[in-house]
């Protein structure tokens, strides 16, 4: 039963071939099968089957409240639930609950969907590998070695091992579509404005989205069109959020919409070192594809390049310092015992802070001082707007833009740990995408002689996800992912 997609499971429950109880208990038993892969924060077992009895109640009544009635998803631990602890992976918030949901929890909840585990990530989000956890290392299901990606490597992990049927993510550079496509799973970021960031423990203000994880590109139109609205609770959530509804039922392409389709590909630096063989010959499957169906494809090359990395890492970290500057030890979690108010301060950063989120902070703090400030945020922010504008640009005569999500498959446990340097470079391809605010997917395109997945990004306009997700799951049912492998291993 756990590799059906969310809707092959919502569509049984409707039929009644099987009970949200015996569905969440095939899962629940799976996540304990693969314990060892450390998905989970916090999976409590009783409040989660209690939630799955209720759906029951519901479905037998016929008081169904939305096609995820009774449909389990793994929420990353960055996103409050009155319910459960947020502990963001963090010693700073390791016992820390939150007095109020956030807006997707609330909305998940009234559509009767199964709050499931909380899944690990880098701490506050700031990774790319979930090895930035302060409490576990969470593994890759395809080998157990490697990590799962990050920072959402709990919910990916979760999903991919078949331990979760959906999850919920957030992206601030990659941290959904990276993690997918080390996990052979579908990973989407909404438009920046498209699902209120109410209740989302804030990294990076300006780029910050939650988004679905999932098996299929289906199942991702389905948790997004639950999750996505207008909120003024979040004022960056925009009116089109509300104007323009996802589909919850996806129509792929036929081959007559796909003729004539203008697609860009962005590979440019896949000519040259760093990427790895087995996503130069995605990039070339996904370019034969395209001709194949007849789409107009045009190379295009990106002249903001080389620049997106170093503009990202110097907004992201000046929004975090800013955002971090709330964990003082009086007002959230951990405080250190002292006598003075100063010594307070600083021995509950200290002691409950780890040091990629101490590393952040401090380089935050630099770029937004005072004889810097102009030097290096103002020249980023107006570095920033040149990355929308070329989106723009790029859009005006594309309807799609193509690249790989990853210049490598998933890499091993420990490889890039200490060089924080080589870290950043693995968000190459993921993060002018939330520098210019536009929806994105990722979705497995093969594997590598490892047997380890490849993701390819498919880009579209703003508030374009519809025609993202058709155009994604045309593609999707060329390079369907072989899961053979992972239905019978345990971890
Ligand atoms: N890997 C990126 C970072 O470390 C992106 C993280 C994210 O999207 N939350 O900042």
């Amino acid at each position: 039963m756990i590799d059906r997609t969310a809707t092959q499971h919502s569509q049984s429950l409707e039929k009644g071939e099987y009970t949200s109880q015996e569905l969440t208990r095939a899962y629940l038993d799976r996540a304990n099968a693969c314990s060892s892969l450390e998905m989970f924060n916090a999976l409590d077992e009783s409040r989660i089957m209690d939630a799955a009895k209720k759906s029951d109640e519901r479905i037998k009544k016929g008081n169904r409240l939305s096609p995820l009635d009774g449909v389990p998803v793994a929420i990353k631990d960055n996103i409050c639930d009155r319910e459960e602890k947020t502990t963001c992976s963090s010693n700073f918030l390791k016992d820390y609950r939150s007095p109020y949901d956030a807006t997707v929890i609330e909305k998940l909840r009234s559509a009767g969907a199964v709050l499931y585990g909380r899944t690990n990530l880098d701490e506050f989000a700031m990774g790319s590998s979930t090895e930035n956890s302060a409490f576990r290392t969470t593994r890759n299901p395809f080998d157990p070695a490697r990590v799962p990606g990050g920072s959402s490597g709990g919910s990916a992990a979760a999903v991919g091992s078949l331990s979760a049927p959906l999850a919920l993510g957030s992206d601030t550079g990659g941290s959904i579509r990276q993690p997918a496509s080390f996990c052979g799973i579908v990973g989407m970021k909404p438009t920046y404005g498209k699902v209120s960031r109410y209740g989302l423990v804030a990294f990076a203000s300006s780029l910050d989205q939650i988004g679905p994880m999932s098996l299929s590109v289906e199942d991702s139109a389905l948790l997004l069109s639950l999750i996505e609205g207008k909120d003024t609770r979040d004022s960056t959530s925009h009116p089109y959020a509300d104007k323009y509804p996802t589909a919850a039922t996806v129509k792929p392409y036929s081959g007559k919409d796909l003729k004539g389709k203008k697609v860009g590909i962005l590979f440019p630096e896949a000519k040259s070192e760093g990427f790895d063989e087995s996503v130069l010959k995605a990039c070339t499957d996904m370019r034969n594809w395209l001709e194949k169906q007849g789409c107009v494809v045009t190379e295009i090359e990106s002249k903001l390049w080389k620049y997106v990395i170093p503009i990202y890492y110097i907004l992201a970290t000046a929004e975090a310092s800013s955002n971090l500057s709330r964990f003082d030890g009086i007002r959230y979690g951990r405080r250190s015992q002292q006598s003075n108010l100063q010594d307070l301060y600083v021995r509950s950063r200290t002691e409950g802070f780890g040091p990629e989120v101490k590393r952040r902070i401090l380089l935050g703090t630099f770029v937004l001082s005072s004889g810097y400030f102009d030097a290096y945020y103002n020249s980023a922010q107006k570095a920033r707007r040149m990355v929308r504008a070329e989106y723009l640009q790029f859009f005006k005569d594309l309807d799609f833009i193509v690249q790989p999500t990853s210049p490598t498959t998933a890499f091993k446990i420990g490889e890039k740990a200490e060089n924080p340097i080589a870290m950043y470079q693995s968000d190459l391809m993921t993060i002018s995408v939330n520098l210019g605010g536009v929806p994105a997917l990722s979705l497995p395109m093969g594997m590598d002689s490892d047997g380890l997945p490849v993701g390819m990004q498919i880009t579209a306009p703003h508030f374009e996800e519809d025609s993202l997700f058709r155009f994604a799951a045309s593609v999707e049912s060329d390079f369907k992912l072989d899961r053979s492998g992972i239905v019978t291993k345990t971890y």
